[in-house]
């Protein structure tokens, strides 16, 4: 049985989520589409050869009788309307970063879901899929650098468009560690400064670039994390842990290390869908595997609430320069049984 996909936003990420669903995962097939520029949507279901319809808007894609599953990646603010719609017809939903684009947006969604009495949504932070990633949390959970007391992280990008503004290096950028860390540490967040070292003279005039976000947890570990989108050399995540009896580190990507020309050297990336394709790959193949099984495996609307809050907690700090507090709800009893296969 295949689980028959809805695709809402066929812009970049779109697309490539319908490339692998069509040409390397297994048991998923896509039926529909749409895109508020519906040529592209067209131009793509005709480039993989798709038995898909093309509809106006999201709202009837949803309510589709041939539509099983909705994968929501069109432009962030619309997805708190459509991952509710899809709530509301009692369909599976996968999004895309960010859940929705405020705290109260995701806790609507969590919500409806809890009124639902049943888990519909899982979040694109699809790190928690990655290999490395993977192999630093189990060396974590196994104990063997004892208790965690600083992440050491980075996120640096090549290069940056002219249009990429200081917020997005928090909510586009960051918002990946925010998840990640507390995922890594099984613990949240309690509060947050951003320090703003010297600019880079490569970053467009109205962007700090680099800065350091610096957070606390519950349980007292520091996460010292840079975000630097103007670095130049490539695409580099880097994550350290140092904990009470030894480090762990992010395995790097595994690339062929060379000799030559009198130099002892390896290739670095420079784009993240090279970097985490594989994180993509497993991160859909599992959402598709689940959603047949009537289950969310992977990071819930709860996840997507807690980035929500801990990234404007980031956005007010940035703008303060103060310690900034992050109050989080307690996590709803409901979404004790989403603590996933992914994140044991
Ligand atoms: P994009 O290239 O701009 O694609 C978004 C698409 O959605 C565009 O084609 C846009 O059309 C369309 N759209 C906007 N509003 C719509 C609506 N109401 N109904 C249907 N389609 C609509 O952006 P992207 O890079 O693919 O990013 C999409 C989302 O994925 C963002 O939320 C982004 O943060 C997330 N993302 C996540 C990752 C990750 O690592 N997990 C990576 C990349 C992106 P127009 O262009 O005509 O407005």
């Amino acid at each position: 049985m295949k689980l028959r996909i809805g695709v809402i936003g066929t812009g970049a990420i779109g697309q490539e989520h319908m490339k692998r669903i069509t040409n390397t995962l297994s048991k998923g097939k896509i039926v529909a589409v749409t895109d508020v520029n519906q040529a592209q949507a067209q131009a793509i279901v005709n480039a993989l050869h798709l038995d898909a319809t093309v509809y106006n808007d999201g709202h009837q894609l949803i309510q589709a009788d041939d539509v099983d599953a909705i994968i929501v990646t069109s432009w962030g603010p619309t997805h708190e309307e459509f991952v509710l719609a899809a709530i509301q017809a009692g369909k599976p939903v996968f999004c895309e970063k960010p859940l929705a684009t405020t705290a109260e947006g995701c806790k609507r969604i969590v919500n409806a879901e809890i009124e639902a009495g049943k888990l519909f949504v899982q979040v694109g932070y699809m790190r928690r899929y990655d290999p490395s990633y993977l192999a630093l949390k189990a060396t974590l959970d196994q104990g063997t650098v004892g208790e965690p007391l600083i992440i050491h992280s980075a996120h640096r990008n090549p290069t940056v468009p002219e249009t990429y503004t200081g917020d997005m290096s928090i909510v586009d950028t960051f918002i990946h560690e925010i998840d990640i860390h507390r995922w890594l540490l099984n613990d949240d967040y309690v509060s947050v400064q951003t320090i703003a070292p010297k600019k880079t003279s490569q970053a467009a005039d109205h962007l700090q670039d680099p800065i350091i976000v610096l957070m606390k947890t519950k349980r007292g570990a520091l996460i010292s994390g840079e975000i630097f989108v103007n670095c130049e050399y490539g695409y580099d995540i880097q994550c350290q842990v140092v904990g009470e009896k030894g480090i762990a580190s992010l395995p790097e990507p595994a690339t062929v290390v060379l000799r030559t020309d009198a130099k002892h050297s390896k290739d670095i990336l420079v784009d993240w869908q090279a970097r985490f394709k594989s994180a993509y790959d497993a991160e859909l193949q599992d959402w598709i595997d689940s959603t047949l099984k009537g289950e969310v495996n992977g990071p819930t609307a709860w996840d997507g609430y807690v980035a929500a809050v801990t990234s404007d907690a980031c956005l007010e700090a940035k703008v303060s320069g103060e310690v900034t507090p992050i109050h989080l709800d307690d996590r709803p009893a409901f979404y004790d049984q989403a603590l996933t296969t992914v994140q044991k």
